[in-house]
């Protein structure tokens, strides 16, 4: 049906179009499906009976405050909560470094308004989070990639990229989506001493880097720019750090938050009221009654041990039931992990036959912004339970080995 509204859209509307991948995991909703495609949290780990005692806790003593308009900032106690936290990984931060968001998709949307001209490019791993691409396509960014090994950030490539002049590098350092990939302590001082000679600063993606199960924590990028940046006790690097709640408490919450220099906070604050003048007050006053006590602490510990045992059983099966030529990530924490086919494979055209077979995917070539990895998929391992984990993966092989050894 035609509106008036048909040939209104503004311009940047024509980089924003419906993802045949979408499109495509709209056939994973059948309740038959095991769908290996999403990237959600389990449930079994949400705290509800916390956020219940905490709810109406913060209606009973503190509800004016908690119903009410809050700062575009954030509510204080909750940003001073995390400059402590990030302080105890040898960052010395304070809440002027620290702004809430509505989910670091928001963050990645603000970074986009504030620093991101029609025809920037942006140097970003392939692949990388679609969900910064589609923010930032909306802004008119261009990319340069460099590629992503077993490793993360391959740094060999990094050089040539930076001399494309790209505006900033976006890093995702633990267990990367999609490939739940780690960059490398070396690799990690590599990146901020290159970044730092060709005067480009960095954007660093954190939503996983609590959901470690075994293997050494290794310090932030933003930790090791800082460690030659910190003026009178302030951090004032060439870093922008993201990292949410989503993974740790519940994504329904939307809060995350950016640590910066104060004055990158500043500009992204003026850009934060026009979008939507402040995150959820309730949201923020909750959340911190939740996690003021350490809760977190022991709670990360708990949803690490689910995770685990789901990502142990995802590798297991996939050793019993994928055939020859097929490789993947062993992901040292996270959420997902990366499934490699034959080179001649490409994974969204096998996508009819998985969804035939009962299981689902997101192939892989969508998260590569200038094209390949045609023969990849992401499998996610946090959401279906160990049972479902098992038989997605066992229909799986099953498919692959009727498509691919056909
Ligand atoms: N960055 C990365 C790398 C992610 O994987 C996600 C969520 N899947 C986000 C940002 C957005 O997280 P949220 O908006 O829930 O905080």
């Amino acid at each position: 049906m035609q509106t008036l509204w048909d040939h209104r859209y503004a311009q940047r509307m024509q980089r924003i179009k419906a993802s045949a991948i979408r499109e495509l995991l709209k056939l994973t909703e059948q309740p038959d499906v095991i769908s290996f495609a999403g990237g959600l949290p389990a449930p079994e780990v949400f705290p509800i009976e916390e956020f219940k005692e905490a709810c109406i806790r913060v209606l009973n003593e503190q509800g004016d405050f908690a119903l009410q308009y809050g700062s575009t900032e954030g509510y204080l106690p909750l940003r001073e909560m995390i400059a402590r936290h990030t302080s105890r990984y040898g960052i010395q931060i304070s809440a002027e470094n620290v702004m809430i968001t509505s989910g670091s998709q928001q963050a990645l949307d603000l970074i986009g308004k504030v620093f991101i001209n029609r025809g920037d490019r942006i140097l970003v791993e392939s692949p990388t989070y679609l969900g910064a691409l589609q923010a930032w396509n909306t802004y008119g960014a261009e990319y340069v990639t460099v590629r992503t090994d077993d490793d993360g950030m391959v740094t060999e490539d990094i050089e040539g990229a930076l001399r494309a002049g790209p505006k900033f590098i976006y890093v995702l350092p633990n267990f990367q989506n999609p490939m739940g990939v780690t960059i490398s302590l070396e690799r990690r001082e590599q990146l901020v001493e290159m970044a730092d000679r060709y005067g480009v600063p960095i954007v660093e993606d954190d939503p996983y880097g609590q959901l470690r199960f075994e293997g050494k924590h290794l310090p932030a990028v933003e930790v090791i720019d800082a460690r030659t940046r910190v003026q009178n006790g302030h951090y004032t690097g060439n870093v922008i750090y993201l990292s949410t709640f989503s993974k740790i408490l519940a994504p329904g919450i939307r809060l995350a938050w950016i640590i910066a220099p104060p004055e990158v906070i500043r500009k992204l604050v003026l850009a934060k009221q026009g979008t939507d003048l402040h995150t959820a007050t309730f949201n923020q006053v909750v959340a911190y009654e939740v996690g003021r006590h350490g809760f977190l602490d022991q709670h990360v510990k708990k949803i690490c041990q689910v995770y685990k045992e789901r990502r142990d059983v995802m590798l297991e099966a996939l050793e019993e039931h994928m055939p020859e030529g097929v490789t993947w990530t062993h992901p040292q924490g996270g959420l997902f992990l990366w499934l490699r086919l034959p080179e001649q494979c490409d994974a969204t055209e096998l996508f009819p036959a998985a969804v035939k077979n009962k299981v689902a995917y997101v192939p892989g070539e969508s998260f590569h912004p200038n094209g390949g990895g045609k023969n990849t998929m992401r499998l996610n391992f946090s959401y279906p339970t160990p049972e479902k984990i098992n038989e997605g993966i066992a229909r799986l092989g099953k498919m692959l080995k009727e498509e691919i050894c056909a």
